[in-house]
């Protein structure tokens, strides 16, 4: 099989009018550099998304496309398009063109210098203020939050290793963490200024929820970046304090009752029980929890309407 040096996988929804000049850009900065193959996962678009990239396809064989029968978010289509990549270097990149694909060489250049996955920093950012503002909160808390001090976590222009892109879990939202997933799964994390351009055509995939999504996201961070690999480390210290309480009261009441002093009838006894029982069920909740991230790491459950340019592939996804 021949060797190649860049997978660059490509999420899309909706963006037919995008794809021909962002391909032709990409091939344009690629092919200096060496053998490339360019993954479009189309995710479940309902315009002709799919068919323009089946003449991409017909034009370069180089490009590939795995359509999604629906929806199924951005993280999804990474996820799916990282299994399939066999690229030694993997880039990722919007569709809509607002990421540049000249950036491309550079960060090359960068990861070369001894890293694992170099972000894109939308440094000076051509998106309206109701986006950038909540993105500024969100980076802040994202990088005290996981000791990765980088500005701009959920660029989607990055490149990484193969094998970090073999490993990483994306699922859910996680597409706006994974650089703070590697750095905790050790790998060496940098960051370059990137030049970001204004949406051309169509409108943003994600709508006025962002701003719901946006404090959700906050929340999801301050979860999910400490504990989503380790629920019980949340679950299970709380309710190990819950029950401590529980168990100090009523070791407290029974000693009072061997005094003479009867239990059954003071308040406080129900509030022991009630800790003692609640504090067992958080902290099952959290095994529980820790055994849902485990099954949910290595479950991909995509169905693929269709699959081009990956004949003689052994892929188990
Ligand atoms: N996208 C996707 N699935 C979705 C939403 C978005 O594949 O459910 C793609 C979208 O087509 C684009 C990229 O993800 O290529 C980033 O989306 P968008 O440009 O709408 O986000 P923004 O730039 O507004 O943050
Ligand atoms: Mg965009």
């Amino acid at each position: 099989m021949e060797h190649i040096k860049v997978s660059v996988v490509i999420p899309l929804l909706n963006e037919e009018e995008s794809l021909s000049e962002l391909h032709q850009r990409i091939k344009e900065n690629l092919e200096p550099i060496g053998e490339y193959e360019i993954i479009f996962v189309d995710d479940g678009s309902r315009d002709n998304s799919l068919k323009n990239l089946q003449a991409l396809h017909s034009q370069n064989p180089r490009v590939k496309v795995i359509s999604f029968r629906k929806n199924y978010g951005k993280s999804a289509a990474l996820s799916v398009g990282f299994s399939y990549a066999r690229g030694e270097y993997v880039i990722t990149m919007d569709a809509d063109l607002q990421d540049d694909p000249a950036e491309i060489p550079h960060l090359i250049d960068k990861l070369e210098q001894g890293y694992d996955l170099v972000s894109g920093w939308k440094k000076v950012r051509h998106d309206p203020l109701g986006k950038t503002l909540p993105s500024k909160l969100f980076n802040y808390v994202t990088g005290l939050m996981s000791g990765l001090r980088i500005h701009d976590f959920n660029c989607g222009l990055k490149i990484y290793r193969q094998e970090v892109v073999k490993e990483l879990p994306v699922y859910g939202e996680m597409h706006r963490f994974l650089p703070a997933l590697a750095h905790f799964d050790g790998y060496r994390v940098a960051e370059i200024p990137v030049q970001h351009h204004a949406r051309q055509y169509g409108r943003t995939k994600f709508g006025a929820s962002r701003f719901i999504n946006g404090f959700l996201d906050l929340v999801t961070v301050l979860f999910l970046v400490r504990y989503i690999k380790k629920p019980l480390h949340l679950f299970g210290i709380a309710g190990l304090l819950l029950m401590f309480f529980g168990f100090a009261i009523l070791a407290w009441l029974t000693w009072g009752w061997f005094q003479g002093v009867w239990i059954g009838n003071r308040p406080i006894f129900f509030l022991g029980f009630l800790l003692l029982v609640f504090g067992a069920q958080v902290f099952s909740l959290g095994l529980i929890a820790e055994m849902m991230t485990r099954a949910q790491a290595d479950r991909r459950e995509y169905s693929c309407k269709m699959l081009i340019g990956f004949e003689g592939h052994n892929i188990d996804f």
